[in-house]
């Protein structure tokens, strides 16, 4: 353990044990960590995601700068700022067109989710909302409360209805996984939810921290239909996969479907803390209520998401998600031909996900010492899943091809070391 790392165990009130290896970063470039042992680490986690153009990205410094030196009025709540109407103009021009009404600016994932569970209840006096088991939308009560993942029990509103996640793998295949669900979700219908109760329904167009799990194809227009034929909002949550992670823009692109209402964050500050909710006026309207927060829609932060929207834009990094994320998957398929943990390789872009399992079981204990051991080796990664089995790969969106081999040749050698007991 560095010496930074133990000060901030005896000061900071940290969920260290999500980090999985003691690592105190002073400083970073691109895709790369410095330790504050000297060492240079490659970070296919991108600090969960929010550092998207990688660590200290020239147009992120320079738009924060230029925005704290022209500061005009550090929060929305009593000034109009020219940064945020920008951002808000930008995020319109990217949904469809359903959802081009209002931005709604927060400053995490959560808060945003937050804002969208009691805003869409109170716009259409429905008192349910769905979501999927496994699915992780924040860590405040309010986001929490309309969340799947096992670690958020005990929180959940008495609104809210779990609808299992579709899992090929589990299941055997795409379509039976897609079947089973909707066949699910059509009982619950029938029974236990009247439709016409439910507000909305909130999905993530990958299952991020449930396991990286890839919708069935067909499966999501199924869901959008029933939607509309009922009257449900359908609420596409991109905090993690969206902005271009895998490999569109929007990760809901890849099953056609429009939502109603999107959700941004982690990445959108490019590493600065903000979040947007993005949908029609008269339901975002309702989100007013919620704004009362003073430092939400800082320019700062506002400067720093329309450097990162241009950036993505300008260095086509939706295009290189896709290149680079190919890249990676290849080569982790081709591990998966060696190593026997190796269940299951999913995902799409640079939002990609290894399961591992041994005897025909989750392998947690295997998945946490490969992590650790790629952290020695030089490999920053982290692990997700309801049975935290599935190794994470979120990293920035510059990466590139030789980035990802090198990377994955690191993961080689650490689950090689963990098959072996040298871990
Ligand atoms: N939504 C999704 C899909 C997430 O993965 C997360 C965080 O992991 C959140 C929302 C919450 O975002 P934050 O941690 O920024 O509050």
């Amino acid at each position: 353990m560095t010496g930074l790392y133990a000060r901030e165990r005896r000061s900071v009130s940290t969920m260290a044990h999500l980090r999985f290896y003691p690592l105190a970063a002073v400083g970073g470039s691109g895709a790369y960590l410095t330790g504050d042992d000297g060492r240079q680490l490659l970070d296919f986690a991108a600090s969960w995601g929010a550092a998207s153009l990688g660590h200290a990205h020239p147009a992120v410094r320079e738009a924060v700068d230029r925005a704290l030196s022209d500061q005009a009025g550090a929060s929305y709540l009593s000034s109009a700022n020219e940064p945020c109407v920008l951002l808000a103009e930008k995020l319109l021009s990217l949904v469809p067109e359903r959802a081009r009404g209002r931005v709604w600016f927060g400053h995490s994932g959560s808060d945003a989710n937050e804002t969208v569970a009691r805003m869409v209840v109170a716009a259409t006096g429905r008192p349910r909302i769905l979501a999927f088991e496994g699915a992780y939308h924040g860590g405040t009560v309010g986001s929490m409360a309309v969340s799947g993942h096992p670690a958020q029990q005990g929180a959940r509103a008495e609104g809210l209805t779990l609808v299992p996640y579709p899992n090929s793998y589990a299941a055997g295949s795409p379509q039976a996984a897609k079947e089973a669900v909707l066949a699910h979700l059509e009982k619950l219908f029938a029974t236990e939810v009247p439709p016409e109760e439910v507000a909305a329904f909130l999905i993530e167009p990958i299952q991020s921290d449930g396991g990286m799990l890839v919708p069935p194809d067909g499966f999501f227009p199924a869901v959008e239909a029933l939607c509309r034929r009922h009257g449900i909002l359908l609420v596409s949550d991109e905090v993690k996969v969206g902005l271009g992670r895998s490999g569109r823009f929007n990760a809901f692109e890849h099953s056609g479907i429009e939502p109603d209402i999107v959700v941004f964050g982690k990445g959108l500050g490019g590493g600065l803390p903000i979040s947007a909710v993005v949908g029609p006026e008269a339901i975002m309207n309702h989100a007013v209520a919620f704004s009362l927060q003073t430092v939400h829609g800082n320019p700062v932060c506002a400067a720093a998401a329309l450097a990162v929207l241009q950036t993505i834009e300008r260095d086509r990094l939706v295009a290189n998600a896709e290149r680079s994320g190919k890249a990676l998957r290849a080569a982790l398929d081709e591990l998966a031909a060696r190593h026997s943990l190796i269940g299951d390789v999913r995902g799409r872009g640079l939002a990609l996900g290894v399961e591992l399992v041994a005897d025909g079981k989750p392998a947690a204990r295997q998945t946490a010492l490969a992590v650790y051991r790629a952290f020695q080796l030089g490999l920053v990664l982290y692990y997700v899943g309801v049975n935290s089995n599935v190794l994470e790969f979120t990293p920035p969106l510059t990466l590139t091809e030789s980035e990802a081999r090198q990377g994955v040749a690191i993961l080689d050698q650490a689950l090689a070391d963990v098959a072996a007991g040298r871990v």
